[in-house]
């Protein structure tokens, strides 16, 4: 996936984060989608809950993008041309559909429901997204995971992981990333992670336990879904604060409901997030932007994909106002 808002805004997010905790249990902050379209002549929409004002990272979870479900023999579908990325990780997850990876490690993958693509992109990697002509309805998310500074130059790397359905009390949870209900994850990451979808029958009601360092995001596809006590609708993102040892979660809706969930500890770093690149500072994000355009090494060739990369847009020529996680209470 590409970051193709027409005038991307230089984001400064993350940094140490306050350690008072308040007493009692953790509430649950409702975050809205933002409504982005992913580019082009009659190009798809996304949900984008993360980065928000209210937020920019949950964990090291920087970028959540959540898309149709959306009948793609009536339009272009996704269709994304080579672009690159630095210091970061993209997780594609679909409900429905097929898309075509090809990346400049030379990989060559299908991304199917239920199966998980994790690509690091850590000094530069470049990768194209299509689907595919069997698609019909295309459904699912893209994330990102922000690297941290001793890692954010790792070298490229993709991953594949197909989990086994855990089934618990009228739920189905598949565990791409991290540890819950049971079931581990092979796949590594730099930080500790959780990323899961967890679909509810009518009226299911479960408790998981959780790591209490982690925050936790439910991003919530289809359903009513009460998260510890606040209800969430279709693609709001719930937020739990740090602390909590258990999430619960209700499906309040009469038809099934599907959440996916994301946590990790706080990323202490401070990062800058431009387009499709995560840096450090302005600086990082200029070169990394110039290597792009003079197609540069660094992020290598995607071969097979029928057309012209994307360009980079503009840097921005205005004074970046940093951005940060509003501070724990
Ligand atoms: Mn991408």
């Amino acid at each position: 996936m590409s970051n193709v808002e027409t005038e991307p805004a230089e984001l400064r997010c993350g940094g140490p984060v306050d350690d008072g905790q308040s007493a009692g249990t953790p509430g649950v902050e409702v975050l809205a989608a933002r409504d982005v379209p992913l580019g082009g002549p009659r190009a798809m929409r996304v949900r984008r809950t993360l980065p928000q004002r209210a937020r920019t990272l949950i964990g090291a979870w920087c970028f959540a993008d959540h898309y149709g479900p959306v009948d793609v023999t009536a339009t272009h579908g996704m269709d994304v041309a080579p672009h690159p990325h630095t210091g970061l990780q993209t997780v594609s997850w679909l409900f429905s559909g097929e898309v075509e990876h090809r990346d400049s490690l030379g990989t060559h993958a299908l991304v199917r429901p239920g199966e998980m693509n994790l690509m690091t992109g850590g000094y530069g990697i470049s990768h194209s997204e299509v689907s595919t002509p069997d698609t019909t309805v295309l459904h699912g998310v893209q994330l990102w995971v922000a690297l941290p500074g001793e890692h954010r130059s790792a070298e490229r790397d993709f991953q594949h992981h197909i989990p086994e359905p855990v089934r618990i009390d009228g739920a189905g949870i598949r565990v791409f990333l991290g540890s819950l209900a049971g079931d581990v994850s092979p796949v590594r990451t730099f930080t500790p992670l959780l990323g899961a979808e967890i679909t509810l029958e009518p009226g299911a009601a479960i408790s998981l336990a959780v790591d209490t360092d982690f925050e936790h995001g439910l991003l919530v596809d289809s359903g009513d879904v009460r998260l510890s006590g606040t209800v969430l609708r279709p693609a709001e993102l719930g937020y739990v604060p740090p602390g909590a040892g258990t999430l619960t979660l209700v499906n309040e809706s009469e038809g099934p409901a599907r959440t996916i969930l994301l946590g990790g500890p706080p990323f202490e770093e401070e990062i800058v997030m431009w387009w499709n690149f995560i840096g450090r500072s302005h600086e990082d994000i200029v070169r990394a932007r110039e290597a792009w355009e003079a197609a540069s090494d660094r992020f290598g060739d995607v071969t097979g994909y029928p057309g012209a990369r994307l360009h980079a847009p503009a840097l921005p020529n205005a004074v970046i106002r940093p951005r940060r996680n509003p501070p724990r209470g």
